[in-house]
């Protein structure tokens, strides 16, 4: 099988104020299929625009990009929407839900775009929904739920197409520690049960060491964790 992700020399630089800033100087990384690695680093040190990378959400990026098999390197935006619908999914530190659709509309929503029959999506909105809790809540809209079920529903609409990878930045850095720990957790065990890989980004180490591994951004570059240890920040 492929790996997930195989990034080489991947490098990023923004002009800030006339000066250039290379945030990125080369960083290499593969994530095998089912595997969960934290993104640790702290703010400012380029995990999100790595996310960026890796999501095809941008251009922009030197060095080589593949993702599933595919070099995604030098494509166009077209055709980085159209493999980010194939295989990734997306949670974000604040929910980015559609605001006058219903909770389960919103997991519904990106299986309907891949063209899947809507009894599909319903049945399959409706199973991930009432996995992480949210049976009473599917007909809400996203400004009637707690902060907490707003990431959940944001966590479901990533997994409604089993993507083989599923990108989160800081998913619960938005959420007071106890129901980030069990958001995360739920997060966790759904992306496990389904097979899919992930890469988390976060700051917070003690989220990082329920995952299977951790690389961390220093200085542009990625240092691999070792097994059972994590290196003071
Ligand atoms: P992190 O997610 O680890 O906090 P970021 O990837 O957001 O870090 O940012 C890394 C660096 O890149 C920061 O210095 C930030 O200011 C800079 N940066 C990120 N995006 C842009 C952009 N679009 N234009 C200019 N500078 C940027
Ligand atoms: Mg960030």
């Amino acid at each position: 099988m492929n790996d997930v992700v195989r990034l080489s020399g991947l490098t990023r630089s923004f002009e800030q104020g006339g000066v250039r800033i290379d945030v990125l100087r080369g960083v290499d990384l593969t994530i095998r299929p089912g595997e969960i690695v934290a993104l640790l680093g702290p703010s400012g040190s380029g995990k999100s625009t790595l996310l960026q990378a890796v999501g095809l959400l941008e251009g922009g990026f030197g060095g080589q990009i593949v993702i599933a098999g595919k070099d995604a390197s030098n494509i166009d935006a077209a055709q980085r929407t159209t493999m980010r619908r194939e295989h990734l999914g997306f949670v974000y530190q604040f929910h980015h839900l559609l605001p006058d659709f219903s909770a389960l509309e919103n997991v519904v929503l990106p299986q309907l775009v891949r063209g899947t029959d809507r009894s599909e999506c319903d049945k399959r909105a409706r199973e991930l929904l009432v996995a992480l809790g949210l049976e009473h809540r599917l007909d809400h809209r996203p400004s009637q739920l707690s902060g907490g079920e707003q990431q959940r529903v944001a966590v479901a609409r990533a997994l409604a197409n089993r993507p083989e990878l599923v990108l989160a930045d800081e998913p619960t850095g938005n959420l007071d520690e106890a129901t980030a720990d069990r958001v995360l957790a739920q997060f966790l065990e759904l992306v496990r049960g389904q097979g899919s890989a992930a890469l988390v980004a976060t700051h917070n180490e003690r989220l990082a060491m329920r995952m299977d591994r951790f690389v961390r951004l220093h200085d542009g570059v990625l240092e691999e964790g070792s097994v059972g240890g994590f290196p003071p920040m």
